[in-house]
């Protein structure tokens, strides 16, 4: 699906539901880390992409009671209303609403105040499935609040206000990265972002020879919910005893030498993130150069990484990575690691850009094979961050018109 058909879509939806046309209409991006796994709440550095896949959010001011903010999703349970009279305050955990309306409370406490609107949302982003649909839900909000009130802010303070909202009302202690990405992507460019400095450097993907392929293996583990603080917890051990502020200050010297003095887990958590870490900084580089056969075997590094250290990925993972690597560089590919949080989700490929169509057939008949799954497989070039597709009460929306495409295979 387009852009502009995603946009049409929740027009239409918006008019169905309201009886009348938006007045605006933003969008925002997911992203795919290409490298840089688990070392953002490290204070070290990702490598994530913006992807043609969008979360897109049509509004206009309300027009009865101007104190009530009517939040409906296509893809959300129930609808939420804010009363703009009263505090806010979180929704029960797991309501799809806490991450639009910590949003609201963040621009709030601001002194900014859009009054009350009628909302609907649309999205092409798959959820949980580690291409940060939360992140884009977050930004096209603050987004379209900063359209409704006029004021644009700074974008470092933009993703951290969208990072707090997810902390304080999605309960979720996730990093910097995912807003960042959605809010400071660039069409054929790629992020690589210092979590410490919270310096952004976009670094030119341009290459038409290579193309990032994203394999959703439409497996999601149900986890306990400790597994993510039980690894910020570990990775915290490891820097206090190694006597530094954060992972990122360690060298794997370093920690070869309290590897006495450490739980074997804990060890093993820290030698991920510092390996990781290194390896993001060299991948920017070839990037850089160009150098494909090299950022591939960084992504296999990687991915290794995760699963034998931090113990991330699982069997549906694991088994992509294995299929990338029977088909190698030979086949067109370059490289294949998981991506996100881990355990289930996606993984994400650098392959040939005329090798695309092969790669995918056989990934999807090979995980059909294995696992019994279909898989679900995106292309995308770098995309452009979050956008403001039309912010007036009369006219036609003006549309990039870039692909967000899916590739659909037969297994
Ligand atoms: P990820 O960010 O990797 O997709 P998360 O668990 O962080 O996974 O966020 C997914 C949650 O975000 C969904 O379960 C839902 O509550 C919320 N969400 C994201 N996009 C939308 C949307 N378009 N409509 C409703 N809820 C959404
Ligand atoms: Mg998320």
């Amino acid at each position: 699906m387009t852009l502009k058909e995603l946009t049409d879509h929740t027009v239409r939806e918006f008019v169905k539901k309201y009886g009348r046309q938006p007045r605006w209409i933003v969008a925002a991006p997911g992203r795919v880390n290409i490298i840089g796994e688990h070392t953002d709440y490290n204070d070290g550095f990702v490598l994530p992409m913006a992807i043609e896949l969008y979360t897109v959010i049509a509004a206009d001011s309300s027009t009865q009671e101007t104190n009530q903010i009517r939040l409906y999703s296509t893809l959300g349970d129930k609808p939420a209303v804010v009363d703009l009279t009263k505090p806010l305050k979180p929704l029960p955990k797991g309501s799809w609403a806490n991450y639009p309306v910590g949003v609201i409370a963040a621009f709030l406490a601001r002194g900014l105040n859009p009054g009350g609107f009628d909302a609907m949302i649309h999205s092409t982003v798959p959820f949980g499935g580690g291409l940060s649909s939360s992140a884009a839900l977050e930004v096209a909000t603050a987004t379209l609040l900063e359209v409704i009130t006029g004021k644009k802010l700074d974008l470092v303070e933009k993703a951290l206000l969208c990072q707090k909202a997810e902390h304080e009302y999605a309960g979720m202690p996730c990093g910097i990265m995912d807003q960042f990405i959605s809010i400071m992507g660039r069409e054929n460019q790629v992020l690589l972002l210092d979590c410490r400095s919270r310096k952004p450097e976009l670094v030119p993907m341009s290459d038409p020879s290579v193309t990032v392929l994203i394999i959703n293996t439409n497996v999601r583990h149900q986890l306990t919910g400790s597994e993510y603080p039980m690894r910020r917890k570990q990775c915290e051990a490891a820097a206090k005893i190694l006597g530094v502020p954060s992972l990122r200050d360690a060298t794997t010297e370093l920690l070869e030498h309290a590897k006495g003095r450490m739980e074997k887990d804990v060890y093993h958590r820290a030698r991920h993130v510092i390996g990781e870490i290194e390896r993001t900084q060299h991948a920017a580089d070839d990037i850089r150069a160009s150098n494909w056969p090299a950022v591939g075997q960084l992504m296999y590094a990687s991915h290794r990484s995760l699963r034998n250290d931090y113990e991330v990925s699982c069997k549906a993972l694991d088994t992509v990575v294995d299929i990338a690597k029977v088909i190698g560089l030979k086949g067109g590919m370059f490289g294949c690691r998981m991506t996100g949080a881990g355990f289930g989700g996606c993984a994400v490929a650098l392959v040939k850009t005329d090798a695309i169509d092969a790669i995918s057939k056989k990934i999807a008949a090979d995980y059909k094979k294995k696992t019994g799954i279909e898989a679900t497989i995106f292309i995308s070039r770098p995309a452009a961050g979050a956008t403001v597709i039309k912010n007036n009460g009369s006219g036609s929306p003006s549309v990039r018109t870039n692909i967000c495409a899916r590739v659909s295979v037969p297994a």
